[in-house]
């Protein structure tokens, strides 16, 4: 027998995990400090998130969606108000991959119109569209073509690569990626412009300020859907609720899966009533989209965020791991640029004192950390950043705690 081993980076076998730890059958402690791939922003095993999840299953854990159950109801109210618009629909299903495809539907039934703009360096999943939606080939894309058409990649402006202040890149990288829509795809032919707000697997590239809103405002002048997969910045990640808020942006589109219902698959697109109602009935579904144990756990993530203040708590955490790592920054040359937002941070390896990829040293990094019990994700097209998305309710303590861990794993090197 053989199972895929879909990250194979830990050897680590957790059969228990409360907080922001977790423990293998000998009871060794590990330190979370990847949030189970983005998706623990509650942490693990939350008493009131365990008895939502609880209590439903005592009442009716699943019928079948021939009828909206009244959790649906319930937590599509919250997320539509949080997601930032006056009028909305939602549509519910099971992993962030699939709500991409449904967005990228929805667009296209929509516009009427057939072309995906998608930027270098994302990812969207790993399905037959949104692997031809992903931008890297190994070890997403390697072998398993030919992907869906219609789908056009344009640059993405990243910053420690590209020559120029903020403004000079952002300006520079609107004028690349329009010239690019009209003269290769014709803008009249886009359905929708399809981006991560700060990119996930890409290496937490965090696009200079004014991109995202010149985006926004491009797509609306030409009718173009404008779409922010929220997959993983999404949920308090960031320090806001959604990552677009940074720049006030509300997209036509948000899609949202792993923080929204702490571990339970539970995906969605929110959307404008306008642009998603153009759907005719029947002609978005699932079997298990929206169960009422996945959105009782959803309901039970989100008013723990809200209890607990999460928000706030990321943009704290944010204030610690960013200035620290960028304290380390300055000791080890190895380490080229920290970048990201709230609790999402990351740090890219280089060849000390060039900006060439160094994933000897992201591979020793993290072996380093797993022998002293933290547990931290790779990431990026050149694998070469060491990525951190704690769980929000970590400790001030357990944080530091985790970053000397990381000053001495650089010191090992
Ligand atoms: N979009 C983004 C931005 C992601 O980070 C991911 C998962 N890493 C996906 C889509 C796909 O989500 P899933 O694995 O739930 O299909």
């Amino acid at each position: 027998m053989k199972l895929f081993d879909v990250y194979p980076l830990f050897q680590v076998e957790p059969v228990k995990a409360q907080g922001a730890y977790l423990y293998d059958k000998e009871g060794t402690e590990y330190l979370d400090f990847y949030g189970g791939h983005a998706v623990m922003s509650v942490g693990h095993s939350h008493p009131y998130y365990v008895e939502k999840i609880t209590n439903q299953l005592n009442n009716i854990g699943f019928y079948s969606n021939s009828v909206i159950n009244n959790l649906q109801v319930e937590f599509a109210e919250k997320l539509g108000k949080i997601s930032g618009y006056d009028n909305y629909s939602l549509f519910f299903c099971n992993s962030g991959a699939e709500a991409v495809e449904n967005a990228v539907k929805i667009a296209r039934h929509y516009t009427k119109r057939p072309a995906i703009v998608v930027f270098e360096h994302s990812y969207h999943g790993r399905t037959n569209l949104t692997m031809a939606l992903t931008a890297k080939n190994m070890p997403y894309k390697e072998g398993f073509g030919p992907f869906a058409p219609e789908v056009y990649r344009v640059p993405m402006p990243y910053s420690f690569h590209w020559v120029g202040d903020q403004a000079t890149i952002s300006q520079d990288a609107i004028e690349m990626v329009t010239h690019k829509i009209e003269k290769e795809i014709g803008a009249h032919n886009v359905a929708a412009i399809l981006i991560e707000p700060i990119q996930g697997e890409g290496g937490f590239i965090v696009p200079p300020k004014g991109f995202l809103p010149a985006l926004a405002k491009y797509s609306k002048d030409n009718g173009i859907v404008f779409i922010a997969d929220e997959v993983q910045t999404g949920f308090a990640r960031t320090g806001h609720m959604f990552a677009v808020e940074e720049e006030g942006v509300v997209p036509d589109m948000v899609v949202t899966a792993k923080g929204i219902a702490g571990g339970l698959p539970l995906a969605a697109v929110t959307g404008r009533a306008e642009v998603m109602d153009s759907v005719h009935a029947s002609g978005l579904g699932g079997t298990y989209g929206g169960n009422p144990i996945a959105c009782a756990a959803a309901l039970g993530a989100m008013e723990t965020m809200e209890e607990e203040n999460l928000v706030a708590r990321a943009r704290h955490i944010g204030e610690i791991l960013g200035s620290s790592l960028r304290e380390l920054a300055k000791k080890y040359p190895v380490i080229g640029e920290v970048r990201g937002r709230g609790a999402m941070q990351a740090i890219e390896l280089v060849e000390p004192g060039t900006k060439n990829p160094n994933t000897a040293a992201m591979s020793a990094v993290v072996k380093y950390c797993q022998s002293q019990g933290v547990l931290v994700l790779t990431a990026g097209t050149y694998s070469n950043v060491v990525r951190f998305l704690p769980p929000l309710v970590i400790t001030d303590e357990l944080l530091k705690d985790a970053l000397s861990v990381l000053d001495d794993a650089f010191a090992s090197l």
